[in-house]
């Protein structure tokens, strides 16, 4: 079912005591109602995190996962244990995991299955450099990336997946991909999905758009016909702009 999501990524900023305020400061804002709103602090914020959500319908994800249940993956973390602390979601395929971490689509993919295996919801992410932008590859470089990444899922677990468009040269750059820009390839990636399993399914995956998104283009940018909410980075570590995200639709 489409809904209407905004995700913060608090990447790896915020000590315990700074994660724990930045949640009480969000809880205490007036947040958008019928916005299914998210927050992806670091490993080692997500069980206090937990408790401190437990009553309220913000849902809580982890920033990465292993592929494996359990084992010798020395640092590594499974999606077992995230589910123990009540983990929901997992942000996967992010362009900083690509990028630094040599996360390829296809490693990507394993990690993916495993998420789904478990019952939580990976939060896929996709999106070209600047290089190929300007090399007119975007289309193509998002449709591998579908392809190697999600569309060994089948229809059901596809649903229960939800898309980041994240053009790279928008992230945490200030520049925004436009409306336009932005609409223009959610449009795509629906049709991408309505080719591979079916236009109702591509009508029902929240596809959400990141990069340097603030409260003021937020409105202009999830008021988009295929765009259904954002996946934020530095935004997302100010209760009060975070919160004015969710007010965007
Ligand atoms: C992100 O990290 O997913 C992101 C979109 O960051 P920012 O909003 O800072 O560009």
């Amino acid at each position: 079912m489409r809904q209407k999501i905004v995700a913060g990524n608090w990447k790896m900023n915020l000590d315990l005591v700074e994660g724990e305020e930045l949640l009480t400061n969000i809880l205490d804002q007036e947040r958008g109602k019928d916005v299914v709103t998210i927050v992806a602090p670091p490993y080692i914020h997500l069980s206090s995190a937990k408790r401190m959500l437990s009553h309220t319908n913000i849902g809580l994800a982890a920033q990465n996962c292993h592929n494996q249940t359990s084992g010798a993956y020395t640092g590594e973390v499974s999606v077992k244990m995230l589910k123990s602390v009540g983990v929901e979601y997992v942000i996967l395929g992010h362009s900083e995991r690509r990028e630094y971490f040599k996360e390829d689509s296809l490693a990507i993919s394993f990690k993916v299955n495993h998420v789904i295996e478990n019952g939580l919801r990976p939060i896929y992410c996709c999106g070209e450099t600047l290089t190929e932008r300007k090399d007119g590859q975007h289309f193509e470089i998002i449709e591998k990336q579908l392809t190697e990444g999600l569309f060994q899922l089948n229809e059901i677990e596809l649903l229960n997946c939800i898309i980041a468009y994240e053009p790279v040269w928008a992230i945490g750059t200030g520049e925004t991909a436009s409306p336009e820009q932005a609409q223009e390839v959610h449009a795509f990636i629906r049709k991408t999905i309505a080719s591979q399993y079916n236009a109702i399914t591509a009508n029902s995956v929240s596809i959400l758009y990141g990069g340097s998104v603030k409260p003021s283009n937020a409105v202009e940018l999830f008021n988009c016909p295929d765009i259904d909410g954002g996946l934020i980075g530095g935004a997302a570590l100010q209760a009060e702009s975070f919160a004015t995200l969710t007010k965007s639709f």
